[in-house]
């Protein structure tokens, strides 16, 4: 693949962005991915050369490096393009286990001014100000191609 671009980044949800209902239900967590929707993200890192920085909560169990693993034995070329994970802000507290997502990503683009252009796939919409960036997955598909023109779109320019 080509070296992706540090220039773009690609803040990626995976539950009800790259599975649909159906493919959340395996009892294994890692086989709950579509392989049609991980396909169609595939050709648009090949075309779009992004990175891609992981927000979801799948985050909690792998490392980049299985991460990579899980989505290349699911059939996703570009691996490579994933770069790194989102911090983790969330307090603990009982009535806020997560942090809003938004305040995450806000947290490493201040660590990295490289990414001068960057979008945000999510199919929850907790991205406060950063929610110029963001494109709503419905989760009942998952990404769809016009989902991926909107995100070019904010990438490009
Ligand atoms: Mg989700």
């Amino acid at each position: 693949m080509n070296v992706p671009r540090k220039d773009r980044v690609l803040f990626l949800d995976i539950d009800g962005v790259l599975n649909t209902p159906q493919d959340r239900m395996y009892p294994d967590p890692d086989e709950c991915l579509t392989k049609e929707l991980l396909a169609r993200l595939d050709a648009f890192v090949s075309e779009v050369q992004c990175s891609i920085v992981i927000s979801s909560s799948w985050r909690y169990r792998h490392t980049v490096f299985s991460l990579r693993q899980v989505f290349a034995r699911h059939g996703f070329a570009n691996v490579e393009a994933i770069i790194d994970f989102t911090p983790d802000l969330q307090t603990g507290a009982w009535n806020n286990l997560f942090a809003e997502r938004g305040l995450e990503i806000d947290a490493w683009l201040k660590e990295h001014s490289e990414a001068t252009h960057y979008a945000i796939l999510d199919d929850t919409n907790d991205m406060v100000h950063l929610v110029s960036h963001f494109v709503q997955v419905d989760d009942v598909t998952g990404i769809t191609n016009a989902d991926l023109v909107k995100i070019k779109d904010i990438l490009e320019s």
